[in-house]
């Protein structure tokens, strides 16, 4: 339901809950973030309001200035810790918004690998998928670029990697996303509101767009997988 991301210069695991609290106003029905630490990475997440998430972060802190966060509204799965997202296979983390549609076929793909399931969610297959290329031998940003290729529906994405600290990988079919610009600082929210507070320099990713963010650049790329310039906007947002 909401998406947002940080690569920072200070703990990303406050940024991140302040900016889900301002897509409150969307609904959603269990929250979690991840970060990378020291090239490690990590998660947490917790059903119900994100207040349950605050708490669990005070007594089980995550480091790092890097990081992803999810407010859920479930579509595919209960709403249960299991089923919220950052969604985990392996190296990689994903959260998503929207419906992936083929996540069925997917699922029987990644099976005949032998591949198993831990959750009910179309996204986890998402993460599964990307998890499948980088070991299949693909570095992160093209293991995710093939992903995204492979999904049917309407989402927003992004990927965060273990090893990476200065990575998000992003992208936009059916559900906006949106790219923050800060002072050596990146970062990415389901809408700009969510980035009010951090910075008011905005591109809007358009649709079937996909983007590579660090902290000092921005690359993106159209569905046909073609270098695309995209206007970055100082917009005003009512606090
Ligand atoms: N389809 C995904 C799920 O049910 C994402 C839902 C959302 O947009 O929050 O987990």
């Amino acid at each position: 339901c909401g998406i947002v991301g940080v690569l920072g210069k200070h703990e990303a695991a406050p940024i991140l809950v302040e900016a889900l609290k301002r897509l409150e106003y969307r609904g959603y029905d269990s929250a979690g973030i991840a970060t990378v630490n020291g090239g490690s990475l990590g998660r947490r997440r917790a059903v119900g309001k994100l207040v349950n998430l605050s708490d669990l972060l005070v007594h089980d802190p995550l480091p790092g200035k890097s990081g992803i966060g999810h407010t859920r509204w479930a579509t595919h799965g209960a709403p249960t810790v299991s089923n919220a997202h950052p969604h985990r296979a392996g190296p990689v983390a994903v959260v998503h918004n929207g419906i992936v549609e083929n996540y069925r076929e997917l699922r029987t793909e990644l099976a005949e690998h032998g591949i198993g399931f831990e959750t009910e969610t179309d996204t986890e297959t998402v993460a599964l998928m990307a998890e499948h290329y980088l070991k299949s031998g693909l570095p992160p940003v093209e293991a995710a670029y093939k992903t995204i290729d492979r999904l049917v529906g309407a989402f927003a994405l992004a990927f965060l990697f273990d090893g990476e600290d200065d990575l998000i990988v992003a992208a936009r079919k059916g559900s906006p996303l949106a790219i923050g610009h800060g002072d050596g600082e990146m970062f990415v929210g389901s809408d700009a509101i969510a980035l009010a507070p951090l910075t008011d320099r905005i591109t809007y990713l358009e649709e079937g767009d996909r983007a590579v963010v660090t902290r000092t650049s921005l690359e993106i790329r159209n569905e046909a997988g073609e270098l695309a310039n995209r206007e970055t906007r100082k917009i005003k947002v009512d606090h």
